[in-house]
């Protein structure tokens, strides 16, 4: 496969129905809805990864947000994560506006992706470890067509790392034994690749000041540039 064939794999995750607590989960949630969103047709479905098929730089976090992604339909798009992340790719000159509202907002990202290792919301933003398993073909189909051009990763949290890892070495990459550990800031060279880990961007991280703004821009400008991306210094 190319890099033709992402939207083909985006397609084929969107209907995916392999992991029967997240179904009944994200399509319960979709019914039920919150107050504030009652007017929304939730998306209710596995969320692809978002980006050009050509990206340097792939940012792979957890899960979508019960009612972020798994209601706007896109990657980080409607909840507090995606708004600190977005704006953060939008400071260091990486996206096309600071904001992720909905799918149609015309968010554009320069030379970067994001995915996450489960494409479904998991109650308690906590999938299993069978969930993380079963939704591990996806995560290394995605970086088998992202290979060519693909020169940095950015994982954020320890739970996106220990499901990462596994997926890099089967889409074909030497992974060290005993695997990088993740830390914020932590650097490896896999080959051809900078892996960077950094503090999730959840609220309990940003709220507490456990990731800070400038922590966030610092280690995705240091990405962006081992990728050979253009940033806006800052
Ligand atoms: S989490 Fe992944 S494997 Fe499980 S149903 Fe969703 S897309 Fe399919």
């Amino acid at each position: 496969m190319d890099a033709s064939g992402l939207p083909l794999l985006d397609q084929r995750i969107a209907d995916c129905r392999a992991c029967p607590r997240l179904v009944s989960w994200r399509e319960e949630v979709a019914r039920a809805k919150r107050a504030a969103y009652a007017d929304w047709t939730y998306w209710g479905r596995p969320v692809p990864g978002f980006g050009p098929a050509d990206a340097r730089l792939l940012i792979v976090g957890l899960a979508p947000a019960a009612h972020g992604g798994n209601r706007t339909g896109r990657m980080f798009t409607g909840d507090r994560s995606g708004d600190v992340l977005y704006e953060a790719l939008y400071d260091v000159g990486l996206a096309s506006r600071p904001t992720a509202e909905h799918a149609h907002d015309g968010l554009e990202l320069y030379g970067v992706r994001v995915t996450s290792p489960v494409h479904c919301a998991p109650p308690a933003n906590k999938p299993t470890p069978q969930e993380r398993d079963t939704c591990r073909p996806w995560l290394v189909q995605e970086l088998r067509l992202l290979r060519p051009t693909l020169r940095a990763v950015v994982v954020l949290g320890a739970f996106g790392w220990q499901a990462a890892l596994p997926a890099f070495a089967e889409a074909g990459w030497s992974v060290p034994r005993p695997r990088p550990a993740f830390g914020h800031g932590a650097r490896f060279h896999l080959d051809g690749l900078e892996l960077f880990g950094c503090f999730h961007v959840s609220q309990r991280n940003t709220f507490t000041g456990r990731l800070t703004p400038a922590m966030l821009r610092d280690v995705l400008r240091t990405a962006a540039r081992a990728a050979e991306l253009p940033t806006e210094s800052g």
